[in-house]
């Protein structure tokens, strides 16, 4: 299968391509990104014939299903790193909260959210595929707190790929942190901003965009890639999930197969969410997708509404920083497919140039035909997680609680609602030991004890080794000096 521009061809760059350039440089005509040509069909007896697949099997049939140009024992290879999870035959395991409530949990991976599900192979295979070409690559990442751990894990020691990523100083939890400052492989290059996230994700747009530094890489043959969710070899991994939690659904007696299910997705850069779109147009039976967000509710706004409005819209910070995002990437990958590319084109030139777009009646329809969302505010998310787990014994994190509100507003509660856990308890444990002891203002450290007693749960080894561990990555600067820095990180 190949993939093509969702803002159209340029008559630049060829007008199709296979997955592997798609994965190797995302960039594509117009600023627009890669999405496959079409969709495979899943046929009726695809759901019957894996009742009873493990994970890495049902992956595999799925990755088949796309024609890839990558060999199945690099797939098979990539897929193995799930061994790493905490259950191997099941790294996403779905809990019962009550009744037709149901969690899918995504985050037993290394670094404890879900980004593991997709970095983990994705990382692999971009690593495969640079050696296998002999080439060289950097991949540039800004993160608010879960991006960075998962993409410096998944590429660390990897022959061929660097990663030089940017953390807003004080902007992550203590957990987050130390999961990048500990890591101290030599591929990898960790670089605190004294600034915001806004403030690291301008440095590197500057950067990216800098004429001096792209000669730079030149030079030295390195060639830029990407691990943010524009890149499809990172959403084509989070299909699998969406399919995975609804045969465990059908296993554990919830449903039958064929019954209609809600995906109930706590949502920033809509990749989760556009996964479940692909499952649900491949032939997953889906009622409708909920789109939770926090107070930055422009996707609340778009589904409700027919308007993406970021005029005179300022970021919030919330309890839940990784939804934390205004232009939600992921979104343009909807419009293609539900409107094409020259209509994508324009609403995103007139999302780039008035911070706004506003979708024809006829175009609001289809969208809400098959998402709906709302949103949910931190006082009502610590509400959620403080009577989740008072009621129901459910410890959550505050991205999971948006969940929660959108199940309580959106969801016919006959049916059955998958919501997505994106993050452990861990890496937010402040918010959630306030929640829990009426206490803020807690350390990582403090939080953790305390959320461990009041659950009566150990912290996990990986998280409580962090505090021991030395601190590899000591570089925190000026946004100005990162170009310098990374250069010098490149070497001669
Ligand atoms: C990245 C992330 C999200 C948002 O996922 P998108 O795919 O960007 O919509 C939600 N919760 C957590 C904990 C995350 O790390």
């Amino acid at each position: 299968m190949n993939f093509i521009e969702t803002r159209g061809n340029d008559g630049q760059r060829p007008p199709s391509v296979s997955f592997s350039s798609a994965i190797l440089s995302p960039m594509s005509s117009y600023g627009g990104i890669y999405s496959p040509e079409s969709l495979p069909d899943l046929g009726d007896d695809f759901l019957a014939n894996h009742a009873d697949s493990d994970y890495k099997t049902l992956a595999r049939e799925l990755l088949a299903a796309f024609e890839i140009d990558i060999d199945g024992d690099v797939i098979d290879a990539a897929l193995d790193l799930y061994d790493h999870f905490d259950d191997p035959a099941n790294p996403a395991p779905v809990v019962r909260v009550r009744e037709n409530l149901f969690v899918s949990e995504l985050w037993h991976g290394p670094t404890r959210a879900f980004k593991d599900m997709a970095l983990q192979p994705f990382g692999y295979l971009l690593a495969s595929l640079a050696q296998a070409r002999g080439e060289n690559y950097l991949i540039l990442a800004a993160t608010s707190g879960d991006t960075g751990p998962a993409a410096l894990e998944t590429f660390k020691n990897r022959d061929n790929v660097r990663v030089a990523c940017l953390y807003p100083d004080g902007g992550t939890s203590d957990v987050q942190r130390l999961q990048m400052v500990t890591e101290d492989a030599p591929n990898l290059k960790v670089i605190g901003i004294h600034g915001d996230f806004d403030d690291a994700q301008s440095a590197l747009k500057m950067l990216l965009g800098s004429p001096r530094f792209n000669a730079t890489l030149k030079e030295k043959g390195i060639s830029l890639s990407a691990a943010n969710s524009v890149n499809f070899g990172r959403i084509i991994f989070q299909l699998i999930y969406h399919i995975h939690s609804y045969l465990e659904l059908a296993r554990q007696g919830v449903i039958t197969l064929g019954d209609r299910v809600y995906l109930d997705v706590p949502s920033g850069n809509f990749g989760n969410a556009l996964g479940g779109y692909y499952a649900m147009k491949m032939g997953l039976p889906v009622e409708k997708i909920l789109i939770a967000s926090n107070r930055n509710n422009v996707l609340t706004k778009l589904i409700n509404e027919g308007r993406y409005d970021m005029r005179g819209t300022q970021l919030v910070a919330t309890t839940s920083p990784a939804m934390d995002i205004l232009k939600s990437s992921n979104v343009e990958r909807i419009l293609f497919d539900l409107f094409g590319a020259d209509r994508t084109r324009e609403l995103m030139q007139q999302l780039d140039e008035s911070r706004y777009y506003e979708l024809t009646t006829d175009e609001l329809e289809k969208l809400q035909a098959i998402f709906s969302a709302d949103y949910c505010t931190d006082e009502e998310g610590l509400d959620y997680i403080r009577s989740t787990f008072g009621n129901d014994g459910y410890l959550m994190d505050p991205h999971t609680a948006t969940c929660f509100k959108a199940w309580q507003t959106q969801a016919g509660k006959a049916i059955p609602t998958i919501a997505y856990s994106t993050a452990e308890w861990t890496k937010f444990s402040p918010t959630i030991a306030a929640a829990l002891t009426g206490k803020g203002g807690m350390s990582d450290i403090d939080a953790l004890e305390a959320i461990a007693e009041k659950a009566g749960i150990a912290i996990p080894p990986q998280i409580a080794a962090l505090f021991e561990k030395e601190i590899a990555q000591k570089t925190v600067i000026d946004k100005e000096d990162i170009e310098q820095e990374i250069v010098a990180f490149l070497g001669a």
